[in-house]
């Protein structure tokens, strides 16, 4: 059956949380203060299946449990497949474990000059600055680190990553991840921002958060004037589901953009969740009536305990097909699979060329008709005397 919602829906509201007062409620210390931890808690709000139960007890050997009640309220209680319960809630798969995953499923640990500094491509560098974030979603590529559930010991090193950063006229462009960089204070997030624009060789800055997805109250007035003052800084949300763009996202995005900041989502393509492509379609259309341009569609990394999650990318690569051309050209990410052990990000696209030879390009557009486009130049005679028209070298005048 096709996906369908109410285009002109923006969901909004406190939902469970109706008996807390405003104030309260559009705080996100508040938010992070009562945070769904345990499976007692979730117990007090919902009916878990036993597959989830399973799930939560192994998560804390994993990836902690945690939920803003802003999130939790989009969950969908009454329905187990509901594609943002699917996403923050544990499952039973989370502790099955195939031969083909990893824990550093992208070779992260190995390209780290110094601890929280991935250095993969010439460049530019992930700054991973801290292993914490507002909710923890069960298919993340860093459960290795984040949440500090396993016993990884990670501690961010900003000093060492500035100093690497500083010491490598070769790096242009700086990534800030985790994590959630947005969960850092005001503060912190001013001092970084501030060291990296003092360093001549870094053009771009951007970071990578799913703050404004789990807790849009984060995007205050005053995050966005350091945004202001240290701009252009690029930011790329992350989500999976139309669902999720929310009044609240919307309201977040456009304070973000109103501060001088471009938006892009990235989305993973999750089995149950967004692997069809009306679904796909629903969410790329909002996320451009919220000023995100939809960036990458990531193939999942073949993290431990994930295969649950996992889509054939046949399936990805019919999504891309169905998007290009069908919708608004700025609507359609880019599908990639970051090569397992740390290749790089790989777009994966449909075959749209059938043959190119020295003389020509044989290709279909989106609806499948052939087209040539020729690679030839072949003159045509000059018109011989008093066959040329004069023109009248005169534009129309450009205004009535
Ligand atoms: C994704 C990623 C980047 C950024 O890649 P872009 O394609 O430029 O967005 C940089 N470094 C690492 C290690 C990454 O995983």
């Amino acid at each position: 059956m096709p996906y369908t919602e109410d285009r002109s829906a923006w969901y909004e509201g406190q939902g469970l949380w109706q008996h807390i007062p405003a104030n309260d409620w559009n705080d996100w210390i508040w938010q992070l203060k009562n945070r769904i931890t345990s499976v007692a808690q979730l117990e007090e709000h919902m009916t878990l299946t036993a597959d989830e139960k399973a799930g939560c007890l192994f998560a804390s050997q994993k990836l902690a449990l945690a939920i803003t009640p802003y999130f939790f309220n989009l969950i969908d209680r009454n329905d187990p497949n509901c594609p943002i319960r699917k996403q923050v809630i544990p499952r039973g798969g989370e502790a099955v474990m195939s031969e083909e995953e990893m824990l550093d499923s992208l070779g992260e640990d190995a390209h780290s000059p110094v601890p929280g500094l991935v250095h993969r491509y010439p460049d530019r560098v992930l700054f991973l600055v801290t292993d914490r974030c507002a909710a923890y979603c069960r298919y993340c590529t860093r459960s290795r680190l984040v949440s500090n559930a396993q016993d990884y010991n990670f501690h961010p090193e900003h000093e060492q990553g500035l100093k690497y950063i500083e010491e490598h006229p070769e790096i242009r462009d700086v990534l800030l991840s985790g994590g959630d960089p947005l969960l850092l204070s005001d503060k912190k997030l001013d001092y970084l921002l501030g060291r990296l624009r003092a360093i001549k060789h870094v053009e771009f800055i951007r970071l990578g958060s799913r703050i404004p997805v789990f807790l849009p109250q984060r995007i205050t007035p005053e995050l966005c004037e350091i945004f202001k003052k240290h701009g252009p800084i690029w930011l790329s949300i992350h989500t999976n589901h139309p669902k999720e763009a929310t009044a609240e996202l919307r309201a977040a995005c456009e304070r973000l953009s109103f501060a001088g900041v471009p938006l892009g989502n990235q989305s993973v393509l999750l089995k149950g969740i967004n692997d069809d492509a009306d679904v796909m379609k629903a969410l790329v259309h909002r996320l451009l009536r919220m000023r995100v341009r939809p960036y990458y569609i990531y193939q999942m990394d073949l993290i431990t305990g994930g295969a649950h999650f996992k889509v054939d990318v046949r399936k990805g690569i019919e999504i891309i097909r169905a998007l290009r051309g069908h919708t608004t050209g700025y609507a359609v990410p880019q599908y990639v699979i970051d090569a397992p052990g740390g290749g790089g990000k790989v777009p994966i696209n449909p075959d749209y060329v059938e043959k190119i030879t020295d003389t020509e390009v044989v290709f279909r557009n989106y609806e499948g008709q052939q087209f040539r486009y020729p690679l030839t130049n072949t003159p045509i005679p000059a018109p011989a005397e008093g066959e040329l028209v004069e023109a009248s070298g005169r534009e129309a005048p450009l205004l009535d």
